[in-house]
């Protein structure tokens, strides 16, 4: 088999910098090798996990038993579908914030809110990738994936994806048999960007700017994360560690009572998105919180960070006493967006 290792140590391979080591390690440039990769998984009848970036992952401190396929299979193809659209064919493999920097570059409007997101290109439909107001969805024509139960490749239209909050057919029993081969977008050609979201409106009215262009877009969603996310060269980190959770009206207004000043947002058929990081500073108080290699972030306490050193031990006896004062205080129970892997 090409490109398979033993016992590879899977912390190199994730942005927390934790980890213990694979049993087997596949990369795989190719549908073809990643056919082959699965039919080594069948024959070892071991578990395995399709790894991108690692950069949504926190793996156990005793490693994986199991097969991890790393998904290396690049290839970007732009195409010109009409007079306002240009389609855009991405490999799995490739690094998502390099094709919004070509996107970009081309002026084509879609992908630009979604600027500095670490990762493939394959794993943002799994997890529906958003932020500053735009989801891969918006953009999203159809999926490339390797069936691993009928072992051939199929296309899956944007219909077909069940694309909710960080959620998508890919992360449940039924949608775990696919592994993302390719992924299709449609970009708008002298398109107005989105910049309803409130940070972003903020900055270009601070920096007196009328109408940006998706450069323009782009740059301020870049200077707005690197103030409030953790440099990466820096420190260890999956972003942000747990989901906002979204609540029924009258949850949301029983909470008002109780925190005049929660911070909240739309989610759609009367239900409230809470924001997480505003629990965990106001009631919580857990922004800059640290033990042992581990911490909450100082600038984002939705962000769990690795010090140097830390252990996925830690990350987890952190994330529980978070978990625990959030659930004592308002009665929520915290759900992760990182995937954990090996416990
Ligand atoms: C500093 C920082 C900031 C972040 N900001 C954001 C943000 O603003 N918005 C946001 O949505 N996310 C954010 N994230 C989370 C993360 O970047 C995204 O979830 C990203 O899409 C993960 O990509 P990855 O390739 O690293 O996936 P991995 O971490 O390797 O994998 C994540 C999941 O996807 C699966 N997967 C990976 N590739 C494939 C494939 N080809 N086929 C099937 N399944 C696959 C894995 O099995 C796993 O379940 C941030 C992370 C960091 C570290």
């Amino acid at each position: 088999m090409k490109n398979l290792s033993l016992e590879v140590l899977l912390s190199q391979y994730t942005t927390f910098r934790i980890g213990g080591n694979a049993k087997y390690f596949i990369s795989v440039e190719s549908a073809e090798q990643l056919k082959e990769a699965v039919l080594f998984v069948q024959e070892k009848s071991l578990p395995f996990f399709v790894l991108g970036g690692g950069s949504n992952l926190l793996v156990s401190d005793d490693g994986f038993f199991g097969v991890v396929i790393k998904i290396n299979i690049v290839g970007i193809e732009w195409k010109n579908v009409s007079d306002s659209s240009v389609e855009v064919l991405m490999g799995a493999g490739e690094n998502w914030d390099d094709v919004v920097a070509l996107s970009v570059a081309r002026d084509l409007a879609g992908f630009e809110n979604l600027s500095g997101i670490p990762g493939t290109v394959g794993a943002a439909p799994v997890q529906n990738i958003g932020a500053y107001g735009s989801e891969i969805k918006d953009t999203l024509s159809f999926v490339e994936v390797f069936d691993t139960t009928k072992m051939t490749t199929k296309i899956l239209r944007v219909e077909d994806c069940a694309f909710g909050y960080r959620d998508s057919v890919f992360k449940t029993g039924e949608g775990k048999k696919y592994i993302v081969v390719r992924v299709c977008c449609v970009l708008q050609k002298n398109a107005k960007p989105n910049i309803s979201y409130k940070d972003v409106s903020a900055f270009f009215a601070k920096n007196n700017i009328a109408q940006p262009s998706v450069r323009d877009v782009r740059n301020a969603v870049l200077e707005i994360r690197r103030a409030k996310l953790p440099d990466l060269n820096v420190y260890g980190t999956a972003g942000s560690f747990f989901k906002n959770p979204v609540v029924s009206q009258e949850i949301f207004l029983s909470l008002k009572e109780k925190f005049p000043l929660v911070v909240s947002f739309d989610a759609g058929e009367g239900q409230r998105k809470i924001s997480t990081a505003w629990i965990l500073d106001n009631i919580c108080k857990f922004k800059g919180h640290r033990v042992g290699g581990v911490g909450v972030y100082q600038n984002q306490s939705l962000v769990l960070v690795n010090f140097g050193g830390g252990t996925s031990k830690e990350i987890i006896n952190l994330a529980s006493e978070m978990k625990e004062c959030v659930k004592k205080n308002t009665g929520i129970d915290l759900t992760e967006e990182v995937v954990m892997l090996g416990f």
